[in-house]
């Protein structure tokens, strides 16, 4: 589902930024190579995902969900010089598909890929964060929301993705696991007392949670 007419979103496209050389080969890489490619976020995400790390300055970031890593070079892009971002993802199969570019990217000292279930890879990381990007399995995003809480720093963010699942936020369907997820997850966080939140209707929309 597009929630923009296609006309003003090629429109806003052309007046972002342009996809980096790098992240351009890995979006291609991945659409011709690997399941799903959908998921990969893509041009305007992306650039928006590089802008927001930009503005934190984060010094430590962690993502659940690497998947090709297309997300993990654009948070990296703001990461300050000892900055080092974690990501997490269960699939071994791409693993070394991630290592490659993460290699080539300008980045490579700071990125850290990590296999295996966010669960239990978690709580084994002793590190404080200012950002983190939980976009993994929907099923468990109000899991994750809780197990990386405490490792969040006070005036840190959590960005959660495809907050909206295709606009089907709007229906109800009980067997829908996914669906029932993150709507679980949309109330869970707007009524958290300790962060404030906004819902960003950007591609699949995002969540951002600011721990106060
Ligand atoms: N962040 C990427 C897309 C992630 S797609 C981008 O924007 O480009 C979701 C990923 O979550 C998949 O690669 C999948 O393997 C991973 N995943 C699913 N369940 C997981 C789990 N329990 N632990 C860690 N990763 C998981
Ligand atoms: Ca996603």
């Amino acid at each position: 589902m597009e929630f923009i007419d296609p006309e003003l979103e090629e429109y806003v496209s052309r007046n972002t930024s342009p996809e980096p050389p790098l992240l351009k080969e890995l979006s291609r890489d991945t659409n011709a190579n690997i399941l799903m490619p959908r998921m990969l976020s893509g041009h305007l995400q992306g650039r928006t995902l590089a802008m927001f790390s930009q503005m934190i300055a984060p010094r430590r970031i962690l993502e659940i969900g690497t998947y090709t890593g297309y997300s993990a070079i654009c948070l990296a892009e703001g990461l300050t010089t000892d900055g080092l971002l974690y990501t997490i993802d269960i699939n071994e199969e791409l693993e070394n598909m991630v290592k490659t570019y993460f290699e080539k990217s300008e980045y490579a000292s700071k990125l850290r890929p990590l296999i295996g279930d966010a669960k239990k890879i978690i709580p084994t990381i002793k590190e404080q964060f200012d950002l983190i990007f939980i976009d993994a399995d929907k099923t468990n995003y109000s899991m994750y929301f809780d197990l990386v809480f405490d490792k969040l720093k006070p005036g840190g963010y959590i960005i959660a993705d495809n907050i909206l699942w295709s606009g089907k936020v709007l229906t109800d369907d009980p067997k829908d696991k996914d669906l029932q997820a993150i709507k679980a997850y949309n109330i869970k966080v707007r009524e958290d007392q300790r962060v404030s939140c906004v819902v960003l209707p950007l591609r699949d929309g995002l969540s951002i949670a600011r721990k106060l």
